[in-house]
C-alpha cells in the first residue's frame, strides 16, 4: 500500500493547505482574492524549480506549464487543478494534521473538542484503516478541495520529468483560481492549454472518473419596495423583505430543493437573502442535468416572481437567471476516448473505474463546452466544504499513478 510518491504528496498537501487561497463570489477583482496569487506564485516557482517548460502565470491567474513530449506521435494532454478554496467555510488559518497508519478510532480535533470524524458514520473511513489521514483542526475546512489535486499533478509532474525514459506526449498542467464560485475558466484558458483533451483532477473516491455534470444557472431576485418613515407608513409603505420572503415561501419546499433530491433529480436552491425594508435581494442557483429540465426550473421561478409581483403592484420585482455551466456529457458523449482513456488507466493500476453523474460543476464543464474534452478524476478527498474534510494520502498517491499511467496509455 505505501508508494514512492506518499511523503512527497502529504508534504506538498500540508504545505498548501496552510496557505490561505479561498475565493470570494462578491469580488469582481481576477483572481477574486489576492490571496491566491501566493498559491499560484508558490507553484509557478516549483515548477520552475523541478525543470517544467513554458512556466508561465497569466493575467487572468491560471498558473500554465509544459513537461515535454518524449515520444513522437501522442497527442497533447492537460491536467487541472484549481488552487482556490471553497468560500462556505472558514479557510483561513488551517492547521493540517496527519494521523499516519490511522488506526481506525475516532478523529477528534484541539480546535473543535465537539467535533468527531467517525469511522462508524463513514464506511470509505472505515475502509481506509492503516493510510494515512489528513484532517483539518476543527476550526477551518482543510481545503484538500483542491488541493490535494495540486499536489497530485505537481507530484507527477515532478516525476515525469525525473523520468524521462517513460514514454508520453507533450503534457500541459495548469492550476486555475475561483473555480469553487465558478470562474476559474477563462475565456483564453483554452488556447493557453492548447491540448487536445485534459483532465481535471477534482473528483472524490478512488476510481471515480466523471462525465457528466450538472447544467447551471444563477439567478438574481431583486424586490424594489417602497421606503419611508414607519410611523407615517399607513398605505404607503411597501416592504420588498415581506415580498422577498413570499416569494422563497411560494417556492417548492418539499421537492425540487438540495435536501429533497439526489441522483439525476436536479434543483432550485435559494442560498442567500439580504436587503432592508426598502430593497431585498435573493440569490438563487438552478441546477438539473438536462436542459429542458433547467428551462423548466428557470420558467418556474420566473412564475412565482410574477406571481408575487402580481400582488403588489407599487413593487418591482426583477428576476434575472445567468448561465453558468453545462452538463458535460453532451459534448463528451460524441467522443468518448478521453473518458475510456482515464477508465483504461484506472484499470491498469488495479481500481476499478466508476463513473456517476456530479451534483456540481467542475472547470472541466466549463472547458468541455468550450472545446477541451476535460473529465474530472479522483483525487480522494472526503467531507469537503467543511471542518471534516479529509484526504487518504494512499488514495491520493492512486490518483498520482492513474495520472502517470494515463500520460503513458495516451502515447501508445
Ligand atoms: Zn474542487
Amino acid at each position: 500500500m505505501r508508494t514512492e510518491f506518499d511523503r512527497e504528496l502529504e508534504e506538498r498537501l500540508v504545505r498548501y493547505t496552510a496557505i490561505d487561497s479561498q475565493s470570494d463570489e462578491k469580488s469582481d477583482s481576477t483572481p477574486s482574492t489576492a490571496i491566491q496569487l501566493e498559491m499560484l506564485r508558490l507553484l509557478r516557482a516549483e515548477l520552475d524549480e523541478m525543470g517544467a517548460e513554458e512556466v508561465t502565470l497569466t493575467d487572468y491567474g491560471a498558473v500554465l506549464a509544459t513537461i515535454p513530449a518524449t515520444t513522437v506521435g501522442a497527442p497533447t494532454i492537460g491536467f487541472l487543478a484549481h488552487v482556490d478554496t471553497a468560500p462556505a467555510y472558514n479557510a483561513t488559518g488551517v492547521k493540517p494534521r496527519v494521523h499516519r497508519g490511522w488506526d481506525g478510532a475516532d478523529i477528534r480535533y484541539p480546535d473543535a473538542p465537539e467535533l468527531v470524524l467517525s469511522a462508524a458514520a463513514l464506511p470509505y473511513l472505515a475502509a481506509k484503516v492503516g493510510h494515512d489521514i489528513v484532517t483539518a483542526s476543527g476550526a477551518t475546512l482543510l481545503g484538500a478541495d483542491d488541493k490535494a489535486g495540486v499536489a497530485i499533478v505537481m507530484t507527477a509532474a515532478r516525476h515525469l520529468l525525473a523520468h524521462p525514459e517513460i514514454p508520453h506526449g507533450k503534457i500541459r498542467v495548469a492550476f486555475t483560481p475561483d473555480e469553487e464560485i465558478g470562474r476559474g475558466v477563462d475565456k483564453l484558458l483554452p488556447a493557453d492549454l492548447g491540448v487536445d483533451f485534459a483532465y481535471t483532477l477534482d473528483a472524490a473516491r478512488v476510481g471515480e472518473v466523471e462525465y457528466e455534470s450538472f447544467s447551471a444557472d444563477a439567478a438574481v431576485v431583486k424586490v424594489t419596495g417602497v421606503s419611508i418613515h414607519p410611523g407615517t407608513a399607513k398605505g404607503v409603505l411597501v416592504n420588498a423583505l415581506h415580498l422577498a420572503a413570499k416569494i422563497v415561501a411560494t417556492l417548492p419546499q418539499a421537492t425540487m430543493t438540495p435536501e429533497t433530491t439526489e441522483g439525476r433529480e436536479g434543483f432550485i436552491h435559494v442560498y442567500e437573502m439580504t436587503g432592508t425594508a426598502a430593497e431585498a435581494e435573493l440569490r438563487i442557483i438552478l441546477r438539473d442535468f438536462e436542459r429542458d429540465g433547467l428551462a423548466a426550473k428557470g420558467a418556474l421561478l420566473r412564475q412565482v416572481c410574477e406571481t408575487v409581483a402580481a400582488t403588489e403592484p407599487r413593487a418591482r420585482i426583477a428576476c434575472e437567471i445567468k448561465a453558468q455551466y453545462r452538463n458535460m456529457r453532451y459534448w463528451l458523449e460524441n467522443d468518448m476516448r478521453p473518458v475510456e482513456l482515464a477508465r483504461a488507466a484506472c484499470e491498469a493500476e488495479g481500481i476499478e473505474p466508476v463513473s456517476k453523474p456530479i451534483r456540481g460543476g467542475t472547470d472541466g464543464s466549463r472547458l468541455t463546452e468550450m472545446g477541451v474534452p476535460t473529465p474530472n478524476v479522483f483525487t480522494g478527498m472526503q467531507e469537503i466544504h467543511g471542518p471534516l474534510e479529509w484526504v487518504s494520502v494512499q488514495d491520493m498517491a492512486a490518483a498520482t499513478k492513474v495520472v502517470i499511467r494515463l500520460a503513458e496509455m495516451a502515447a501508445k
